[in-house]
């Protein structure tokens, strides 16, 4: 069995890993020859538009998924008149767009924050709906909170509107969040649905640094009719849980793999920032903290398999690796801490890897984290 990644960054490495143990081969395609996830599988290295080469990459896959949304559209329709493209291209179509995202969730009835397209001839319109303060984004190519400024006034709104120029825009009310959240759920081919339980996400400079379930394990864990597992976190006794989004969200596109949505939780209740069509960094935790991680779940999803649990072990938590990688020995010598390095040369701003830390209580997986922020310098 042998599947195609589209991207060979660190999220298709560590698919890649995950498919060895079920003897699933990954070949991954990126336009770069020195994409990290071609020191684990091999690497067809292509521009996006060679035509030939992607023909060639489908050649014999049972199906192709991909790791970033950045993706072109033209690229995965190509891909998907030859064999099946997981999750299908409409899913990246809509989430590789701010509008498209937002219009589509508030359809679904999934709340974000106040949001207007930015008309560039006519651009205090959106300023009218979404108020000040608020943030001005590029609709495409944003991440690690690229593409974004926020602004305080009329003056800085232009201001961005200018910088940004030709991008499609979009503006959207400044939320004064308590705290950034986020819910992985996978659905099989089959329809089979697992969520993974909501999780605390600290970033600084616009990058994700620390995230932590915000689970309570030792309380018994539900399963429902659809079989989705129920952590018993105070948003989800309120009925708002982002179990309950992302059930919605997936089942809506008949989606097929795993699926991120982050959030602002704001006054107890919930808003939908962003949603990542693959796996998701803030979903590290699981590998060691979970049954089943999320990769070997999105290989189970596109396949067709059987999901597996995502029952969690014990406390866990993840501390991104930014820019430079501490000593290993010092990583090692800290219980419970498991070390993933992503082979990318160290530079200011760049994941590199991650640790995750996995306890039998929550007083010992905090001490650990602790001591794991220490290390890295992000205390
Ligand atoms: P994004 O690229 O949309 O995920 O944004 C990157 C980061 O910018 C988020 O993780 C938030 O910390 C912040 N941010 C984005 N949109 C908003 C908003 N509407 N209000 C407040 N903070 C925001």
């Amino acid at each position: 069995m042998t599947i195609g990644v589209l991207g060979g960054g660190q999220l298709g490495r560590m698919l890649a890993l995950a498919g060895y143990p079920l003897g699933i081969r990954t070949v991954v395609y990126d336009p770069s020859p020195d994409a990290c996830a071609g020191q684990v599988a091999p690497l067809c290295s292509a521009p996006y538009d060679d035509w030939d080469a992607l023909a060639r990459f489908a050649d014999d896959r049972w199906c192709i998924t991909y790791e970033f949304e950045n993706v072109p559209l033209e690229t995965a329709r190509f891909l998907a008149e030859r064999v099946p493209v997981r999750p299908t291209p409409r899913a990246l179509e809509i989430f590789q767009d701010r509008l498209l995202e937002k219009q589509f969730l508030n359809a679904i009835g999934i709340p974000t924050p106040v949001f207007a397209s930015i008309d560039p001839a006519q651009p205090d319109a959106a300023l009218e709906v979404v108020g000040l303060p608020c943030v001005v984004k590029t609709r495409r190519f944003g991440y690690d909170g690229k593409g974004q400024g926020i602004a305080r006034t009329r003056e800085e709104f232009l201001q961005w509107v200018q910088r940004f120029e030709p991008h499609a825009l979009i503006a959207e009310a400044f939320v004064p969040f308590d705290r950034e959240v986020s819910v992985i759920g996978v659905r099989s081919l089959t329809g089979e649905i697992a969520v993974y339980p909501l999780v605390e996400n600290r970033h600084r400079e616009g990058i994700l640094r620390v995230s932590i379930p915000d689970l309570i394990p030792q309380s018994p864990l539900s399963v429902n009719e659809e079989g989705i597992a129920n952590y018993p976190s105070p948003l989800t006794e309120r009925g708002q849980g982002g179990e309950v989004y992302i059930v919605r969200l997936l089942e809506s596109l008949d989606y097929v793999g795993v699926v991120a949505l982050e959030m602002f939780e704001v006054g107890g209740q919930l808003l939908a920032n962003e949603v990542a069509p693959r796996v998701h960094n803030s979903g590290h935790g699981p590998i060691e903290g979970s049954e089943t991680s999320q990769f070997e779940n999105h290989l189970r999803a596109i396949l067709g398999l059987p999901l597996g649990s995502v029952a969690p072990r014990g406390y866990c938590a993840m501390v991104n690796l930014i820019g430079a990688i501490p000593p290993i020995e010092s990583v090692l010598c800290i219980p419970n801490a498991h070390l993933h390095l992503y082979g990318k040369e160290p530079r200011p701003g760049r994941k590199v890897g991650h640790i995750t830390l996995r306890a039998d209580t929550r007083e010992e997986r905090d001490a650990l984290l602790q001591r794991t922020l220490e290390l890295v310098g992000q205390v």
